[in-house]
């Protein structure tokens, strides 16, 4: 791209194009990404300088193989060659029935129903509504969630009534978003003891909390071990035990979005593996598609989908347009073929020894407060909101794409990164910080 068409995308884009959570007032001066390859990504700087970086994100989580991966890129022309779309009312194809079943042979214990979404959000509205309407069949009039405080669950209405409602700005929505029920955020570390005094205490809010709430508690909404927008937050498997318990004591459904966690992102297939009970309700989406196109599921088990179907609206009302799209579930299928063939737990071990060992001279910064690896996630927590723009700039020099928020300088890197490239990502964030931050 010559200086004058690079000038004149940037103008637009300035004056015409939202991105995420963006202002048009003061709207930021995003990098130009011309191509992207393996797991580096080909920017233009708002300079017009190109770089060739390594992607330390995984565009939020999701291109686990890297870019232009020609497994995923075969599947993708294959499907093309067939039908790129087509309704689902009334009609079925093989892209879609093959993935639900491959979902259904991964997914935990009792999964026998799929829902096939078009987005995370989209899938955490479904797997709402179905718990809704599994106790509306049933003649209960359940209608709030109960979940923890600092988790995210998507930026449509439902998802974000069950975000944190500090991050999720629920004083702006005060009166538009439903009021559900938080408890506190368990206490960080995978590792805290179960009689530590801050988990038992955890525990005690947790329950007492629930019983007063529950004869209107649905089910209970969680991102197991890891929240990961509302602050890359790791507890312990404890809590789970512990929420599980008390949905099963009072009626409750359980909800797992896994929509980040899910396919090996924190070590195990799924966050929840680390306990011995298995969720009601299951939401996956982010990584499915290798990063491919925007795809989610909902799976449900069988008490779950007959309770539902019911009820007097007679099923789950709810049918998105491109619901099981078959360009999307046929990449899917891709990706589940090449997580199974790349031994991924393996892998995700490796990039997390990798992560602690390259991040740990990070602590030792004045500006961190703390630091943090839980798969293939690593995590650099500032005393200070950070510079974005500067951390970035002083990233993207050392050749490595980060995308920092709120006091959090975060790498969750592709799992086919390189050793190599995985230090260089450690060593970059680490110099990025001590340059903006000291
Ligand atoms: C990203 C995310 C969502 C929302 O998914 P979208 O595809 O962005 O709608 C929901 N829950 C969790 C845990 C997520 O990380």
């Amino acid at each position: 791209m010559d200086a004058d068409a690079l000038a004149a995308l940037r103008a637009v884009d300035r004056d015409h194009v939202w991105h995420p959570y963006s202002s048009a007032l003061t709207p930021g001066d995003p990098y130009v990404v011309e191509s992207a390859e393996g797991v580096r990504l080909r920017l233009r700087d708002p300079d017009g300088t190109p770089h060739d970086v390594v992607d330390a994100m995984s565009s939020w989580w999701c291109a686990v193989h890297g870019y232009r991966v020609p497994e995923l890129d075969a599947a993708v022309r294959d499907q093309l060659g067939r039908m790129a779309h087509v309704m689902f009312g009334g009609l079925t194809h093989e892209p879609a029935v093959d993935l639900a079943r491959r979902l259904l042979d991964l997914a935990p214990d009792g999964m026998e129903h799929v829902f096939l979404a078009d987005s995370g959000s989209v899938s955490v509205e479904v797997a709402m509504k179905a718990a809704l309407q599994f106790h509306l069949a049933a003649g209960r009039r359940r209608t709030r969630f109960l979940t923890v405080r600092g988790g995210y669950h998507g930026d449509t209405f439902s998802p974000m009534s069950v975000t944190d409602p500090v991050g999720g700005m629920h004083s702006l929505f005060r009166g538009v978003l439903p009021e559900h029920v938080f408890a506190p955020r368990p206490p960080a570390g995978l590792d805290r003891p179960d009689d530590d005094p801050e988990l038992v205490a955890w525990e005690r809010t947790t329950r007492d909390l629930f019983s007063q709430n529950a004869a209107d508690i649905a089910a209970v909404i969680l991102e197991p071990v890891l929240q990961g927008a509302g602050g890359m937050h790791v507890y312990t498997p404890r809590v789970l035990d512990v929420l599980h318990r008390l949905a099963r004591e009072h009626g409750a459904l359980v909800i797992h979005d896994e929509i980040a966690t899910g396919f090996h992102r924190t070590g195990p297939r799924w966050a929840g593996d680390r306990v011995a009970t298995t969720p009601d309700i299951l939401c996956l989406g982010k990584a499915l598609t290798g990063g491919y196109l925007t795809l989610a599921a909902m799976l449900c088990t069988r008490e779950v989908a007959e309770g539902v179907s019911v009820g007097e609206a007679g099923g789950l009302m709810h049918g998105p347009t491109f619901m099981g799209n078959p360009l999307a579930c046929a990449v899917a299928n891709a990706n589940l073929d090449l997580l199974a063939a790349r031994d991924t737990e393996v892998e995700v071990a490796r990039i997390e020894r990798r992560l602690r060992e390259g991040l740990s001279p990070a602590a030792d910064l004045a500006s961190v407060a703390d630091v943090r690896t839980l798969g293939a996630v690593g995590v650099v927590q500032l005393r200070e909101p950070v510079d974005v723009p500067g951390v970035t700039a002083a990233a993207v020099a050392r050749g490595v794409w980060v995308r920092p928020f709120r006091d959090l300088v975060y790498t969750m890197p592709p799992f086919v990164t390189a050793d190599d490239d995985l230090d260089r990502i450690t060593d970059a964030l680490t110099a990025a910080i001590a340059d903006v931050h000291g």
